[in-house]
């Protein structure tokens, strides 16, 4: 059976900085809990930062720049947390790896979790195209990032995957 990583926020978990969660309520999640299939990570908390934590953005850039070393993560008053959401991000990544997961449903906008859009650095709401810190790690190591509002597109790909598999394994026994 196939895992996924989600956003521990997503699953109820009061993990944001604000000390607050973005529980989903989609049967989807529910099945995937019962079938064991959910392992839950915030990477920011993982990699040790407090709850509840000042806000903090991606500065001119995204996900990618800041794995290449070309943007910064900052609080709202100027600190620096890059090294932090790295460290996170590389905890995601160790979880996919040790459960050989593929697929994940992060949290959207997120500076960590975001895969379609994150905030733009100014604190202002707006948003800009890109990836959070750990949705472009897992990217790059050829997982499946999928957001909230996606969650039925995820469910078709574990599925698909499922049967494929499915059907090698009969083969291989006729
Ligand atoms: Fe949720 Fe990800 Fe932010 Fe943690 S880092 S609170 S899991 S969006």
């Amino acid at each position: 059976m196939r895992k996924v990583l989600m956003s521990a926020c997503l699953l109820g978990k009061r993990v944001r900085y604000d000390g607050g969660s973005l529980a989903m309520t989609a049967q989807i999640v529910e099945q995937w809990i019962s079938e064991g299939r959910v392992i839950s990570v915030c990477p920011e908390v993982e990699a040790g930062m407090s709850i509840p934590r000042k806000p903090a953005e991606i500065f001119e850039g995204n996900g990618d720049d800041v794995l290449k070393g070309e943007a910064d993560v900052i609080e709202k008053n100027g600190g620096r947390v890059t090294r932090d959401f790295l460290a996170g991000a590389s905890i995601a990544l160790d979880l996919c790896n040790k459960f050989n997961i593929t697929i994940a449903v992060l949290a959207e906008f997120s500076p960590s979790c975001g895969s379609s859009a994150v905030y733009d650095g100014s604190f202002s709401g707006r948003k800009v195209p890109g990836m959070g810190v750990t949705a472009a790690l897992l990217r790059q190591h050829g997982v499946q990032v999928f957001n909230q509002y996606e969650i039925a597109d995820a469910d078709k790909v574990i599925h698909a995957t499922e049967e494929v598999t499915l059907i090698i394994q009969n083969d291989d026994v006729s």
